[in-house]
């Protein structure tokens, strides 16, 4: 019999790197926990070795830290390994054993291959669309420690880079505001100092010009770009053209 389950999250975001999330979406991530929602974030791997950090120890109390500053009710760092991250039996099963034990209604995962950045991103992108459909798969119990199925409503995918304004194909793009949360994102990913030390700031200039840009689009201060796997519908079109 598997251990008792803990409370579940309404929503998970997956990355390949501790940074990843927090990039591409941890203004939505702080958004929607002061709205009350329970939010996990899913690291599949610690990210190590990288050129100005002494190690694990170190990259892990920063996703720590930037974990505390979005407010997120979980975070865990899978043991699959960077730089040789492939999408595979074990990795998928690691992923939607996690996804069993949380039961979420959302799963947010990365939309597109990041070229000339990590090579992992994409295979995080194949890991997470199979660990969404392993979830839900009956019949199969041994392979998930006896975890129950559980099927996931949702899958959103968000992009991650700044060198690509062409949409991958997807139901529907959309922007949440992060009009309020803009400055506690950023936050976050300073608490990153061996990946963003004052050489690098120019990307967090960068990061705030797109999070203005996409916000702007939608007639907000500030925006995060995501795609809905399905057509996005609304039973109230005043709701749904003015938020
Ligand atoms: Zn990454």
């Amino acid at each position: 019999m598997p251990a008792e389950l803990p409370e579940p999250l309404d929503v998970i975001a997956v990355g390949a790197h501790p940074d990843d999330v927090e990039i591409a979406c941890g203004g939505t991530l702080a958004q929607l926990v002061r709205q009350g929602y329970r939010v996990g974030i899913i690291d599949l791997t610690d990210g190590e070795p990288t050129p100005a950090s002494p190690g694990p120890e170190v990259r892990l109390q920063e996703a720590a830290e930037a974990a505390r500053i979005l407010g997120v009710h979980v975070r865990h760092t899978l043991e699959l390994t960077n730089r040789r991250l492939f999408d595979s039996h074990e990795a998928r099963l690691a992923l939607a054993k996690v996804f069993r034990r949380y039961r979420p209604s959302v799963v947010l995962g990365l939309a597109a291959k990041t070229p000339l950045a990590s090579p992992d991103h994409y295979q995080a992108v194949q890991i997470t669309d199979a660990a969404v459909f392993y979830a839900r798969l009956s019949k199969w119990d041994e392979q998930f420690d006896g975890l129950a199925v559980h099927t996931i409503p949702r899958q959103v995918w968000y992009p991650l880079g700044f060198s690509s304004l062409q949409l991958p194909p997807a139901g529907g793009h959309f922007i949440v505001d992060i009009g309020e949360t803009l400055a506690i994102k950023l936050q976050a990913i300073r608490a990153y100092q061996t990946q963003f030390p004052p050489t690098k700031d120019r990307l967090f200039r960068t990061l705030e010009g797109q999070n203005r840009f996409y916000g702007g689009s939608a007639g907000f201060e500030a925006g995060e770009l995501f795609f809905s796997s399905g057509t996005l519908g609304t039973k109230d079109l005043v709701k749904l053209v003015c938020p």
